[in-house]
């Protein structure tokens, strides 16, 4: 097993979490950056990052010494960058390590000569050929091997593919995360959840107009509108120039939840001069703009009345709060009990209902299993599962596994988000298995993305005029029509870059290069192992799913070469036993012809070994010419010295 927990043996703290704390006193900031101009070392300064990365100094005294208020002094405020100014010479390395052949597990790393910033950590859902793997995480290879210029992660927003994979990289290094409010204590929840103890993480809340000092990058948080609230862009400040991450985004003038984007931080950044626009190309290929969330509200309005008799069943993102939300107060408008289905659904309202983002009127809230008490048209459900999640509670529901919620014809399911792509597929199971059992399916105008359509990734880079345009977050065929658009807001078609996972791209004022790339790829992530499944494991499962499995199991005795006992004949998954005796006679007759022909050979004993190798040969290759079928053939024999 790869697993390493380094994080976890280090039961030190590293910060003193009152000196963590924002300070937008302007005197000491002048301060903090006089001192670094004069000083190169910015190990005192940076804290978090550096010293924790070298073994040495991570045991040593330094450490524990409590920082002084300067020295711990992360955030800084926007003031303090208002003086950048790029080197026309230096240059920047944009490496993603993730999140460009699929949506999912996005995470890229912003690289110079001295430090490495990483922009977030996500994890991807495994697809259907990855039996029994739970999560799907980056390779970390480069980050380990680069340990030592690593300062910090900075998060753009709490979705799943953007910090699912932050324990799993705290566990190998330790580093300071920096994330606005809420996706911090959806990552401070997961390393609980993963035992990990406030020693063995460094969290810092990151607010809007705040700038996070890494090394010499900065990094600044700007807001954005997304399906999650507290999303943001990041304008990253390079010696080589600004590298703007427009995160998750999409432009809504009017959100549910909290104020819009801030465009005129946008353009003034843009007159400023951004080198490059690393943006999110979800939605770029559907025309025209998104809707706003609000519009949200409206259908929920004419589903809650005109479904006034029926249970109503709502799908969505656990972590789409501003959705959440507005399912509430819908029900709680029409007087409807609200149970909460999912664990990740239960979860995320919970935090966000403790933050203040969800206001939860206590009688609003039934426990599933007090449903009975109340008429369909008294409740709503909210559920996991709008992806067709196999586990989920909406597919459970569906095929009838659910322990408390059964689908009846009178049901109506609302379907609030459009499948990413990639899994259109499991939706549609799902959807099929809801329409057997003769509910309503509403799929239909709930939805509105979180991710900007052309027009808005248009708006973007009007306003930022980069000089280089560099696609994330989407497929192949979505980066480039993001690119696409990028040219058609004049960056020059040579400077619209679509790159792949790995690739290190090299940025100058005026140039562009490809330095070859670092290892990346995926780890699988099966229950609490990380990496430790491999592509035998992988094919083992697949063979077991799709063609069942025969065991032949006898005993034998080696010495004087007989069969004992069996052969006996088992399959499962395979073939119906009844309807194929004939086949699993012949099957028998086989394993004692190879019985019979290794007992022959020559050797003291009998070869247990070969034995096994040869009943798995021969039954393969019989039952592929009978029936063109692959199960996997396990051969059990046991010894006894007769
Ligand atoms: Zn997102
Ligand atoms: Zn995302």
């Amino acid at each position: 097993m790869k697993q390493n927990n380094k994080g976890n043996k280090h039961g030190k703290k590293f910060m003193d979490k009152k000196n963590k704390t924002k300070q937008k006193n302007m005197d000491s900031l002048e301060k903090n950056i006089k001192k670094n101009a004069s000083d190169n070392s910015t190990v005192k300064f940076v804290h978090a990052g550096q010293e924790k990365m070298s073994g040495k100094k991570r045991l040593g005294k330094e450490v524990k010494k409590p920082m002084t208020k300067e020295e711990g002094q992360l955030l800084l405020n926007k003031v303090s960058i208002d003086s950048y100014k790029p080197n026309p010479n230096a240059k920047v390395r944009i490496i993603p390590l993730g999140g460009l052949d699929q949506i999912g597990m996005n995470i890229t790393l912003i690289e110079d000569d001295d430090d490495i910033v990483i922009v977030d950590c996500g994890t991807s859902f495994p697809d259907d050929e990855l039996l029994g793997i739970d999560l799907v995480i980056p390779d970390f290879t480069y980050l380990k091997e680069n340990v030592d210029k690593i300062r910090g992660i900075v998060i753009t927003h709490g979705h799943e593919d953007h910090i699912g994979g932050v324990p799993y990289l705290l566990r190998e290094m330790h580093l300071p995360v920096y994330a606005t409010k809420l996706a911090l204590a959806l990552i401070k929840h997961k390393l609980e959840e993963q035992g990990m103890t406030e020693n063995d993480y460094e969290l810092h809340q990151a607010n809007f107009g705040d700038v996070v000092r890494l090394g010499n990058i900065y990094v600044e948080y700007i807001k954005t509108n997304h399906s999650i609230v507290d999303s943001a862009a990041l304008a990253i400040y390079t010696k080589a120039g600004i590298v703007f991450h427009t995160g998750d985004f999409k432009v809504d003038y009017t959100p549910v939840f909290g104020d819009a984007i801030d465009l005129r931080r946008y353009a003034s950044l843009g007159a400023k001069g951004v080198l490059a626009v690393l943006s999110d190309s979800t939605n770029a290929i559907k025309p025209g703009f998104t809707m706003s969330e609000r519009v949200v509200g409206q259908t929920f309005e004419q589903i809650f009345s005109e479904h006034k008799d029926s249970r109503i069943i709502v799908a969505t993102f656990a972590s789409n709060v501003d959705r959440v939300r507005q399912v509430l107060d819908k029900a709680i408008k029409y007087g409807r009990k609200v149970a909460i289905e999912g664990r990740s659904m239960v979860q995320t309202i919970d935090l966000a209902s403790q933050l203040g983002y969800i206001d939860l009127p206590a009688n609003a809230i039934v426990d599933s299993e007090l449903l009975k008490a109340y008429t369909d048209e008294q409740t709503v459900i909210i559920t996991t599962g709008s992806q067709g999640e196999s586990m989920a509670a909406l597919s459970r529901m569906a095929n009838g596994s659910h322990k408390k919620i059964s689908i009846k014809p009178s049901d109506v399911i609302v379907l609030s988000s459009t499948p990413i792509p990639g899994n259109e597929k499991s939706v549609a199971k799902v959807i099929n298995e809801l329409s057997r059992k003769h509910a309503t399916i509403i799929m239909h105008e709930t939805h509105v993305s979180g991710h900007a359509c052309a027009e808005e990734i248009k708006l973007i880079y009007s306003l930022l005029s980069p000089t280089f345009a560099v696609p994330m977050h989407g497929e192949y065929r979505h980066r480039k029509e993001a690119a696409s658009l990028a040219v058609s807001c004049g960056v020059r078609g040579e400077n619209a870059l679509i790159i792949e996972n790995g690739d290190v791209l090299e940025l100058s004022a005026e140039t562009a290069e490809l330095k070859g790339s670092v290892t990346n790829g995926k780890v699988f992530v099966d229950g609490l192992g990380i990496g430790d499944v491999g592509s035998v494991v992988l094919r083992d499962r697949q063979a077991l799913s799709q063609n069942g499995i025969i065991i032949a199991s006898m005993v034998v005795d080696t010495r004087s070469r007989r069969i004992l006992s069996g052969p006996n004949l088992t399959s499962r998954g395979f073939i119906y036993v009844k309807e194929s005796i004939d086949l699993i006679d012949e099957c028998r007759d086989l394993v004692i012809d190879v019985f019979n022909k290794c007992a022959s050979m020559p050797g003291k004993e009998l070869d247990i070994k070969k034995l096994q190798i040869e009943i798995r040969m021969e039954l393969g290759q019989f039952l592929w010419k009978r029936i063109k079928r692959q199960p996997m053939i396990l051969p059990l024999i046991m010894e006894l010295e007769g």
